[in-house]
């Protein structure tokens, strides 16, 4: 079987795999694995995504399919939580980001981290502060931000300022005196940058997409997520697209959601009727046996109560 390299056709390869964040930050594709993809007998060069098919398969003894079965397996794994097959594929980031979002990187304990260290480096000359943009607290949720409404911070990006320069004099002092590296970094703000390498596997890092995407997230880190997730989008792009379509944009009702649901439709809406040109509209478009039966059956159990009395 023929091979390529999956990072030659990359669409950010002249960019040196690298996404702005920033006047400053950044993110990196460092390497990806499976780095080296097959090419089929159908000369089709295949994605990252053929090493969770590959592993799903094992079990059967069997290995690559049609690309069209290769994606329904793929589809099948991600909607049925079948998470380990994607525990094959390994992501290793560069990232270059202020000590506050670095932060929250490192809760991620499922990722393999180093980070540049501040102990063994003199930073005098290459400190660097991020500044952000002012953002007003948001009323309906404690620890969110929107847009800035507040003319009374106009002057917060003057002052940050000045501090930022006063702490890079403090510590410049210092060092230049004989104050140890890791003393010295007392000084230094939030906004510090700092540099980490960030590897996960694939299942462990759709899990940190899904948390730190979301628009519950501080702004930062989701302007790092988004990034990343653009990165490995051409590396795995039938497991990005399902995971999009069955956790990301995926809506998911509690059972005490679905009994207020299914009362509402048992007061307001033929069941039977409405039932019935689902399934039409299904047939009328081009869905798989499964995907129909799937819905169907889902739409079944969300008006079971009405259902039952109608
Ligand atoms: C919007 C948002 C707000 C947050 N606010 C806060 C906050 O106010 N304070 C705060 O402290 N944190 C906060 N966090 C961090 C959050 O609690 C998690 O620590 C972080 O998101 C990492 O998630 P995780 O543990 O699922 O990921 P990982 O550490 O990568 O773990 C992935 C999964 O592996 C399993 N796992 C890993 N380690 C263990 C373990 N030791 N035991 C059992 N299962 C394990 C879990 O299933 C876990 O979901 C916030 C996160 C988000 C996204």
């Amino acid at each position: 079987m023929k091979h390529h390299d999956i990072l030659e056709s990359h669409p950010f390869k002249n960019e040196d795999f690298k996404i702005k964040i920033h006047e400053k930050g950044y993110v990196q594709l460092e390497n990806v694995s499976p780095r080296i993809c097959p090419i089929d007998s159908n000369n089709i060069k295949r994605t990252g995504d053929y090493i969770a098919v590959k592993a799903a398969r094992v079990s059967f003894g069997s290995g690559l399919k049609s690309i069209e079965e290769d994606d329904r397996l793929i589809e099948f794994l991600m909607k049925n939580n079948h998470t380990s097959p994607f525990e094959q594929a390994d992501i290793t980031f560069v990232i270059k980001a202020p000590f506050f979002v670095v932060k929250q990187f490192l809760r991620h304990r499922t990722a393999q981290v180093n980070e540049q260290s501040f102990r063994y480096t003199d930073m005098s000359e290459k400190l660097e502060f991020y500044y952000p943009d002012m953002r007003s607290k948001s009323l309906n949720n404690k620890q969110s931000s929107v847009k800035n409404i507040c003319d009374e911070n106009e002057n917060f990006q003057i002052e940050m300022k000045e501090v930022f320069e006063e702490d890079t004099n403090i510590y410049t002092k210092a060092i230049k005196n004989g104050c140890a590296q890791e003393v010295a970094r007392c000084v230094l703000p939030q906004s510090t940058y700092t540099t980490l390498i960030f590897k996960q596997n694939l299942h462990n890092l759709l899990h940190f997409f899904y948390l730190r995407t979301d628009e519950t997230a501080q702004l930062e880190i989701r302007e790092y997520a988004n990034a990343m997730l653009k990165l490995i989008m051409p590396v795995f792009p039938k497991t990005i697209e399902c995971f999009i379509n069955h956790r990301i944009d995926c809506v998911k009702f509690s059972k005490k959601e679905s009994e207020i649901l299914s009362n509402l439709f048992k007061d307001n809406i033929d069941i039977t009727h409405l039932r019935k040109k689902l399934i039409e509209l299904l047939d009328s478009e081009s869905h798989s046996k499964s995907f129909k039966e799937g819905l169907v059956f889902r739409f079944d159990k969300l008006c079971e109560n009405s259902n039952k009395k109608n």
